[in-house]
């Protein structure tokens, strides 16, 4: 690996648009279970789109919000890792970077990565269930649970199950990649669509993709170049050989 390791970092040296495309996998190496790892215990009972879709909210909004409340917990007890932090890095060093993610948990902006591109939103941060507007940050209390201006119930501001993701993020995301001469995509399975689509037309375009996961992918492949292992293991040693 050390080989791949300095061929990439000259590359990163010689590149002016840079895409870190981050999925699950980058926070698991923070403790932060997948959404379906962390239905256990007492959530196991519960379908996904009980606990995530419209339907499941406007059936049962308050379980929806326990649901949130307890992930955001996890979110807040988690520290971001040697991957966010090498992210970060790579952001304040190298110009035209930009940060893509499917996490919902904020460890980027943690990590001091300014405004990631976030294609299923931010469990921190709320929305109108009714109207869309933004409901500002997480209130004090869950009783009663929290509204809008408009009267509306607020919900977490994620993509939830049967929802689009939102349109201006993924254009800007989607315009990233097309652009891009070097595409990375971090700790990412690359099975949920349309966002697993973005290092594919990254590669069309004539980015030279990039894949760093612990088990190979769909994407593994088609890629440039594949380094497995865990992305806090990987992005530190080729920040050291940017040196
Ligand atoms: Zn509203």
């Amino acid at each position: 690996m050390h080989a791949a390791i300095s061929d990439l970092a000259r590359r990163l040296r010689d590149c002016d648009r840079l895409v870190l495309f981050t999925g699950a996998g980058v926070s698991a190496e923070s403790g932060i279970p997948t959404f379906r790892d962390a239905q256990t215990g007492l959530w196991a009972r519960y379908s996904p789109e009980q606990l995530a879709s419209p339907e499941g909210f406007r059936a049962d909004p308050r379980t929806v919000w326990a649901w949130y409340a307890w992930r955001r917990e996890k979110c807040l007890a988690a520290a971001p890792n040697p991957a966010h932090l090498a992210i970060a890095e790579l952001q304040r060093r190298l110009p035209g970077v930009t940060l893509i993610t499917q996490n919902v948990d904020g460890l980027h902006q943690r990590a001091g990565s300014e405004a990631p591109l976030e294609l299923h939103g931010n469990l921190h941060r709320l929305k109108c269930f009714r109207c869309g507007a933004d409901g500002g940050d997480w209130p004090e209390t869950l009783d009663p649970l929290p509204r809008c201006v408009c009267g509306g119930l607020l919900r977490p501001a994620v993509v939830w199950f049967g929802e689009s993701l939102p349109g201006e993020v993924l254009a800007r995301a989607s315009e990233a990649g097309l652009q891009a001469g070097l595409f990375f995509s971090i700790g990412t399975s690359s099975l949920v669509y349309p966002a697993a689509d973005l290092p594919f037309q990254a590669k069309r375009r004539g980015a030279f993709v990039v894949e760093i996961n612990p088990q190979p992918t769909p994407l593994s492949r088609h890629a440039d170049l594949c380094l497995h292992g865990a992305a806090g293991g990987v992005l530190p040693r080729l920040l050291a050989a940017l040196e």
